[in-house]
């Protein structure tokens, strides 16, 4: 059945998010209608109002959400209505080359799931009838969404569903990057670039894994305390510091591990120069499509060290998402501190606002 639902929209590049009244159409075959509970704002979900992640307009934002299902459609086994489930923005067919060698973050129909669900039509209409574009296939940035059972994550009940919500993305990826991307040993030294809702969960990731050392770098003084709160041995401010890579060698000998959290060439040049001998660099940031980094080549094969980009945490979602929702429960992961201001759906250019001046650790739209 179609829902109305007030949805957060980009509308032009460059211009405030709207909150406008769609329509979200019931589920077709292989898929199900989630009445979304809370609603991460990412870094991604602001990439792509200003164009530097190019989704076309308009677009219902959002995908780092969890909710509880309402409708399910044909064909669909494995969900029942009132299940809890996560979105997760990459589609996962569960059949291609990649999904079967599990890699499923590199899915080889995810391509055809960006911005539309996986058969290229959206269930998301605007007031005058015509359709509005969703992030990574999700746009549950919304009362209700329709979303393919493949961008769909099951998961336990116990869990608050706001808590939940930031595994869809800020900590799948922050966390993933350091168990899966880098899998990185106890013991290890790390730096992590940029500490916003990703770059957190890297530092986590890092001091959950064993990390020795783990040096945390921002320019906003607040996000270092924060780092500190989830398990920073040490923070680099770069209003008093010019060259962060000379510091945390300095520091630290050179990384093993250095995290880009930013998404721009200059900051993975920095992590890159910041590692030591058999160091490897994990771009995380999403850069701007024309930027581009320089390394020098030599120290790719005289120091062996490797640059390797990560997303969603390499992430294997059916398996990694409860995993993650594991180590909350046992006390392992920090969820609800991660979560600094919850916004009603009415807030969301403040959210917005709120991600640019470096507010929180992580906005969270929640829906009555
Ligand atoms: P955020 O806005 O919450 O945090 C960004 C942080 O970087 C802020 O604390 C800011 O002060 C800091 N920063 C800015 N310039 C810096 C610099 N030059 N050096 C060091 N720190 C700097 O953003 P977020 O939601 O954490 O997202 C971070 C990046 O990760 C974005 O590019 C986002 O698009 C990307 N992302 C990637 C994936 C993936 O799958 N790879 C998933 C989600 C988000
Ligand atoms: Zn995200």
């Amino acid at each position: 059945m179609d829902r109305q639902a007030k949805a957060v929209v980009c509308r032009e590049w460059g211009k405030p998010v709207q909150i406008e009244q769609i329509t979200v159409e019931g589920p077709r075959r292989g898929e199900i209608t989630i009445k979304v509970a809370a609603c991460g704002v990412c870094h991604s979900d602001l990439s792509a109002t200003t164009g530097k992640i190019q989704y076309p307009p308009p677009l219902v934002l959002g995908h780092e959400a969890a909710g509880v299902v309402v409708e399910v459609g044909e064909g669909v086994e494995g969900f029942s209505e009132g299940d809890h489930v996560v979105s997760s923005f990459i589609s996962m067919c569960g059949k291609c080359r990649q999904c079967v060698r599990g890699h499923p973050v590199l899915c080889e129909n995810a391509r055809k799931a960006m911005f539309t669900l996986p058969d290229g039509t959206v269930r998301t209409r605007d007031s005058q009838g015509e359709p509005l574009n969703v992030f990574g296939a999700c746009g549950v940035m919304a009362e209700y969404a329709t979303l393919h059972v493949d961008n769909c994550v099951k998961v336990a009940e116990d869990v608050p569903l706001q808590n939940a919500a930031l595994v869809g993305c800020a900590v799948m990826t922050g966390v993933g990057a350091v168990f899966n991307t880098a899998g990185l040993e106890p013991g290890s030294r790390a730096a992590v670039f940029g500490i916003g809702g990703v770059g957190l969960n890297a530092v986590q990731g890092c001091a959950t894994a064993g990390a020795e050392m783990i040096v945390a770098v921002d320019n906003n003084p607040k996000k270092l305390a924060m780092a500190r709160e989830f398990g920073a041995t040490h923070t680099i401010d770069l209003n008093e510091v010019d060259d962060a890579a000379k510091a945390i060698r300095k520091l630290t000998g050179g990384v093993d591990y250095a995290f880009e959290c930013v998404g721009a060439g200059a900051v993975v040049e920095q992590a890159y120069k910041s590692l030591g001998r058999g160091g490897t660099a994990v771009v995380v940031g999403v850069a701007d499509p024309k930027d581009k980094t320089s390394i020098t080549t030599l120290t790719l094969p005289a120091d062996e060290r490797t640059l390797k980009g990560s997303w969603l945490g390499s992430a294997r979602p059916q398996h990694d998402f409860p995993r993650l929702l594991g180590l909350y429960r046992a006390g392992k992961l920090k969820l609800d501190e991660l979560i600094t201001q919850t916004y009603s759906i009415g807030e969301a250019v403040q959210a917005f606002d709120d991600m640019i001046s470096g507010k929180n650790a992580r906005g969270v739209i929640v829906f009555d």
